[in-house]
């Protein structure tokens, strides 16, 4: 059993919007606070991705003219190295912009940028209102023995549609979600994850984080608890926020 979480971080500076960040610094204090090794390296511009580096992939959200630049990292240098880290069974989180760029493609416009081709989805940045507040939805994952709220904020113009090889992460209670009106949001393809929410996203639904952390080390067994006061706190403050 491992005893050490090994976390890669793509694009940290360029996909980096709402301190998305913070995710990363949340994992590493709930691995350390329990005894378990983190390690973070990270993935940029040019640089291939190795599958056995890490356990844990994550890509924050970004602006468009920066996603542009990821988008074709992702598809030209990235892509084989990412397809065989989901085979293998690593955890790949991707917020907002990075949760974009998981699928077929994302429109802008008149281009069409490339997605890396992980899960079934398409993105077309829209002419109409970003979607923008509080958000909240229901979600069940495997091993959880009853369905959990994810609470945070969403802000984007894009529009996500899943395909019909896709499952979505969960269902909106409050906010819009992938688009504002399928009731979905996000998407889930065994360990690989993708969601429109910031806040950051774990420091607020640390559950999920847990879940992620067990999910990359193949642990079967529940971590052990942590005092999580503050941090329920902060979920129900989250909840309140979306109306929840
Ligand atoms: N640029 C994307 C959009 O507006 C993603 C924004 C974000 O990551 N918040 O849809």
């Amino acid at each position: 059993m491992a005893d050490r979480l090994r976390v890669c971080a793509l694009y940290p500076e360029l996909m980096n919007i709402y301190a998305d960040r913070g995710n990363l610094l949340l994992l590493q204090r709930r691995c350390e606070w329990r005894g378990i090794g983190f390690e973070l390296s990270r993935s940029d511009l040019g640089e291939p991705l190795d599958p056995e580096q890490a356990d844990l992939f994550y890509v924050g959200g970004g602006q468009d003219r920066d996603q542009r630049l990821c988008a074709l990292d992702l598809a030209e240098v990235k892509r084989e190295g990412l397809h065989a880290a989901a085979e293998r069974g690593a955890v790949l989180l991707a917020v907002c912009g990075g949760y974009q760029l998981l699928g077929h493609s994302y429109q802008l416009g008149d281009e069409l940028l490339p997605g890396v081709g992980l899960v079934d989805l398409r993105t077309v940045r829209s002419d109409g209102p970003r979607l923008i507040g509080n958000v909240a939805i229901e979600v069940e994952l495997p091993g959880l023995d009853r369905p959990r709220v994810l609470a945070g904020f969403e802000n984007h113009g894009g529009r996500t549609r899943l395909g019909p090889g896709a499952r979505p992460l969960g269902r909106v209670l409050r906010g819009h979600g992938n688009d504002g009106a399928s009731g979905w949001e996000g998407v889930r393809r065994g360990n690989v994850i993708g969601t429109y929410l910031h806040g950051p996203l774990l420091p607020k639904n640390v559950w999920l984080a847990d879940w992620l952390i067990a999910a990359a080390l193949g642990r079967e067994q529940p971590l052990a608890p942590l005092d999580d006061t503050l941090e329920t706190a902060a979920h129900a403050e989250a909840r309140r926020a979306a109306g929840v």
